[in-house]
């Protein structure tokens, strides 16, 4: 018999309870187990003010954030109409069936003030990822490290050609993002005369965003260029929780940089020093060796950035032997190739700005050489750039030949995964606050995300035979 509904009766009194109609397996449930903002309050209370009226409640602010990134919300408006409307979202959020939600512009102006005065996101991710150590999922024994390019609110129209000169006081161009990149350049540049000037390269942009001139004019393979940021993550390798995070620009340089900054904050503020680190070629450069094997005693499992083979035929680099006691290379002919060729009074140095040392052979050896077309074809001697990192670089040549740089080739996969994820799951594939603090808050937001999803995976039977269910 078919069924017909009876007519819309408004009852007097509801019974209703918010936690009956989440589902168990919903995936709010998992992460909510493990998220606990308990010591928010506290961290925020000295950058609140004493008087005035009340403030939205700084964790309902973070929970709707949490929503937004775990469901691809990227919108705030659209996030404070989704909690509105959606029951789970409000169970998750601490709020009541007719609880106001609050207006979308509340997070603009959270996040520029006490949120970004008193770190409170940094603070968040930490609180997360004390959770994963306490759970036992950071082992801390081998981190691995990589960089995801992720476009910039910054249309492609917007710029100008990096030789340009541009008046950033003109007033239309004095926004929030232009301001902290000209700050920015003022604390890299000091004018004043007893402050040695930034050893960074000077070399100008291509082109310079005049919406977000922070972000870099970057090229992906395949399609147009745009202007962009990049976010870093450390991770720990046992079960891919993202111990650290860091934005930058999308230059390969200050990409490796990070490297340092979040190996050295994770060290001081967890005591997690990991035994070996995995990174592709960019960290396989003589300085980055230099630092992971001698400042902090950490194996390099990365290839060896080098490019001392010769595509043109000639001898390369690794022919040319060398002796160490007599601090010399010898050549194929038996020749020796030396830094110095007669004695200085005062010893130089000789260390050219690529942190490099350059050995080369007697002319007279080379001019009589049968093999001179061989080695020097189109110079009149031959020259060996080593690198004074070459030490480092022999002891990640050497891990590169062991089973173990195998298993951590294979690893490293899982901070791809996680930048797959995301892309893909997140839908953070392009920025929607700009400057790098906003480039910073957006990847905070969603490596702890990303963490609470982790922690509920591994931790939560129901979660994992939700996500194994077919759609
Ligand atoms: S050209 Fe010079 S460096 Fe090269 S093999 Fe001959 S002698 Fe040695």
């Amino acid at each position: 018999m078919m069924g017909q509904q009876t007519g819309v009766q408004d009852k007097l009194f509801y019974s209703f309870n918010l936690d009956d109609h989440v589902p168990r397996s919903h995936l709010l449930r998992s992460v909510d187990r493990f998220f606990d903002l308990g010591d928010l309050r506290k961290h925020l209370a000295p950058f609140c003010s004493h008087t005035g009226r009340p403030s939205i409640d700084p964790e309902l602010m973070v929970r709707m954030l949490i929503v937004g990134y775990c469901f691809g919300i990227r919108s705030k408006r659209r996030l404070c109409e989704e909690v509105h409307l959606n029951l789970a979202y409000r169970w998750f959020c601490r709020l009541g069936l007719d609880d106001a939600v609050p207006d979308h512009s509340t997070f603009s102006k959270n996040r520029h003030g006490r949120f970004s005065d008193s770190e409170a996101l940094r603070h968040v991710f930490e609180s997360v990822l004390r959770r994963c150590m306490i759970e036992g999922l950071v082992a801390g024994e081998g981190f691995a490290i990589d960089a995801s390019v992720i476009k910039a609110d910054a249309s492609r129209a917007r710029g100008v050609s990096g030789v340009e000169t541009i008046d950033w006081s003109q007033g239309e161009w004095q926004s929030r993002a232009v301001r902290e990149y000209i700050e920015a350049l003022e604390e890299n540049n000091p004018t004043d005369d007893d402050i040695p000037a930034s050893t960074e390269s000077t070399t100008p942009p291509k082109n310079i965003s005049l919406t977000d001139p922070a972000a870099r004019w970057t090229a992906a393979p395949g399609g147009p260029a745009f202007y962009a940021y990049s976010t870093n993550y450390l991770i720990d390798l046992q079960a891919g929780i993202i111990v650290d995070v860091q934005a930058t620009p999308a230059y390969r340089s200050q990409e490796v940089e990070s490297t340092k900054i979040m190996v050295d904050r994770v060290a001081q503020r967890f005591n997690l020093r990991p035994r070996r680190l995995v990174g592709d070629t960019a960290y396989g450069t003589g300085p980055m060796l230099g630092w992971m094997v001698q400042e902090k005693g950490i194996e390099p499992h990365v290839p060896v950035w080098d490019k001392t083979e010769r595509k043109d035929g000639a001898f390369s680099t690794i022919d040319f032997a060398w002796d160490e006691q007599a601090n010399e290379h010898r050549c194929p002919q038996g020749h020796a190739l030396r830094r110095d060729r007669r004695v200085f009074k005062s010893p130089r140095a000789r260390i050219t700005k690529a942190d490099t040392v350059i050995y080369r052979p007697s002319q007279s050896d080379c001019t009589s050489c049968s093999q001179k077309d061989q080695c020097c074809p189109n110079t009149p001697t031959r020259k060996i750039a080593r690198s004074i990192h070459e030490a480092e670089r022999n002891v990640a040549r050497a891990i590169a030949a062991t089973p173990e740089y195998q298993q951590s080739r294979c690893e490293r996969k899982k901070v791809e995964m996680l930048f797959a994820h995301l892309k893909r799951i997140l839908k953070l594939d392009r920025l929607r606050l700009r400057g790098l603090s906003g480039a910073q808050d957006e990847f905070l937001l969603a490596a702890t995300t990303q963490n609470l999803r982790r922690m509920a995976k591994w931790l939560m039977p129901s979660f994992q035979k939700a996500q194994e269910m077919p759609a």
